[in-house]
Formats: structure tokens, sequence, C-alpha cells
């Protein structure tokens, strides 16, 4: 989802496991596209989440802008689905939000703040992610849920586990969570990644949310399940997705429809088809 992951997915497999290989994976992670904490950054308390896309513009390395002027706002609490053809940005846009890359022109705000003249760490421990490409390290289940958040107890992973629904998992398991997992252990199929994923975002906890939905096929009891495990998870959070199933887009309090690096159109499913665009075309 991420591309800085990607980037340095191959780096992490020379790191020791454990711990020690997280803190080297947040190092790398923190300096990935150098973005660093500004002079007079200061830390993010606990947010509302309140999302303001202010004219965002965006390109990667100088190239085409893949991102033309784009401004939205999110009320805390709310859910905005973004849709689109791929390539048009979408994911790009969320990427923003923790900062993996900044806009080169225009801001995005949290609560009326520049997310620039927040502290990285505290912004990014506010933002949660759910995609569909989970990296996972070659250690335990168990460290690889606690990535949620450094630091959780045993009873809060646990917890995690049972509503991420990964309890049948863990329970097959030859050595429950101490499996380890990744290339060097037991494969985890996609639908089992996405739980982790899950997983660490309760404990995470965050305030908001940025989720991409599956394009890829899960059997139809995967994706209800996960589909229910990302629902309770939403609860009491502003929630960004990008949104491939049709009853997230209708579910959702408002649709942003991009193409080619545009925000087109915006408003609810009605309002939508009622204007006769885009959106209303795809129907
Ligand atoms: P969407 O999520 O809507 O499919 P993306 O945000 O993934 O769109 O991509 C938008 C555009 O940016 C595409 O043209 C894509 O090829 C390009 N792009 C995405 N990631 C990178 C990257 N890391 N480096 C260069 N170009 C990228
Ligand atoms: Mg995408």
């Amino acid at each position: 989802f991420f591309r800085p992951l990607e980037k340095i997915a191959a780096v992490i497999e020379t790191y020791p496991r454990g711990i020690a290989g997280f803190r080297s994976y947040l190092e790398l992670l923190e300096t990935a596209q150098d973005i660093t904490d500004g002079p007079g950054a200061r830390l993010a308390g606990p947010l509302k989440g309140a999302v303001r896309f202010e004219d965002v513009s965006f390109a990667y390395d100088g190239a085409l802008p893949v991102l033309r002027g784009v401004s939205f706002e999110v009320a805390p609490g709310e859910t905005v689905a973004l849709v689109g053809p791929s390539g048009a940005g979408k994911t790009t846009a969320l990427a923003m939000l923790p900062r993996f890359y900044d806009p080169t022109g225009g801001r995005i705000t949290i609560d009326g703040v520049d997310i620039r003249d927040f502290t990285l760490e505290s912004l990014r421990t506010q933002v949660g992610t759910v995609s569909q490409d989970v990296f996972l390290f070659g250690s335990s289940l168990r460290e690889n849920i606690a990535y949620g958040r450094l630091g959780a107890t045993e009873e809060e992973i646990l917890k995690a586990v049972q509503e991420a629904q990964l309890g049948d998992l863990v329970a097959r398991l030859p050595e429950g969570l101490d499996t380890l997992v990744g290339e060097r252990g037991v494969m985890l199929s996609g639908g089992q990644k996405q739980r982790v994923a899950i997983a660490r975002a309760f404990l995470k906890n965050p305030p908001i949310l940025v989720l991409d939905e599956a394009t890829s096929a899960l059997d139809r009891e995967t994706e209800r399940e996960i589909q229910a495990a990302l629902e309770r998870l939403s609860v009491g959070r502003t929630v960004l997705v990008i949104a491939h199933r049709l009853e997230t887009i209708r579910d959702a309090d408002r649709i942003l429809v991009f193409e080619a690096g545009r925000l087109i159109e915006a408003g609810s499913d009605s309002e939508l088809r009622r204007v006769g665009g885009v959106y209303a075309r795809l129907q």
C-alpha cells in the first residue's frame, strides 16, 4: 500500500529478528523520503480527527503531477470513500496523512493544524492503516501484532487477537502466538495477513483510520468476517477508505470521486446519482 514499505522490505529481511529488528525498521521508515520533524514540531495531543486537504498537489520526483489541487474535509467520526480508476491518485493522497509523502503544494490539516507541525511520531501513532499489502516481519505472530503499539501488554495483544478474529488461527498454529510467520515461518494467507493488520490497528486505537479495501478475491466467508472486523474497528473514528465494494461506497457519509489526480465529484450516493455525473454513470 505505502511504497516506502516496499522499498525497504528487502533491507528488513537482513535485520535480526525481534524487537531490535522493529526498532531498525522504524528508524528506516522515519527516514524514508527525507521526511523529518520540522524545527518547531510539537506533540499532537489526542486528536479529534477533523481532516482537511487544502488545495493539495503532489508529484513523485518532480515528474508529472499525480494530485492536482485536491480539497476536501472530513469531520471527526465521518467515513469518506475514495473511488475512481486505478492510477487516479487515491493511494497517494492517503499516504500523505501519515506523511509518507508531503504535498508539493497546498497543505493537509488535522484539527486545524498543518500535519507538518506535529512530530512524526505523535502524528503516526494517531493514523492507523489497514491495506491489502500487509508487511510481515520474519518473527513471531505476537511481535507482528505488537508492532501496532510497541509496549502493548500480553492482555492487550490477546484482546486485539479476539477483535481481529485471529483466535482460530492462533489455536491452530503449532506454537500459538510464538509461531514464526513470514518467509522463514508459517506463510499466512491474504485474509490472515489482513487480520494481522486489523489486530495492529485495534492495538493502536487511532482516531484516524486509513483503509485500502481488497481488490483481490478473498473467499466470501473471509471477506464477510474481515468486513465485520473493519466495521467494528471503524466505530468512533474518522475513516478514509479506498473503496471497491458497493456496500462501503453506499454506506459512506460522503464519496470522493478521483480522476487523473483531481477530485471531480463529492457527495453522498444519492446526491451523486442525482447530479448525473461520472459517479452516476458508473452505477
Ligand atoms: P490509485 O490508488 O488511485 O490507483 P496511485 O496513487 O497508486 O493511484 O497512483 C497515482 C499515480 O502515481 C499513478 O500514475 C502511479 O503510477 C503513480 N505512482 C504511484 N506510486 C508511485 C511512486 N512510488 N513513484 C512514482 N510514481 C508513483
Ligand atoms: Mg491505490
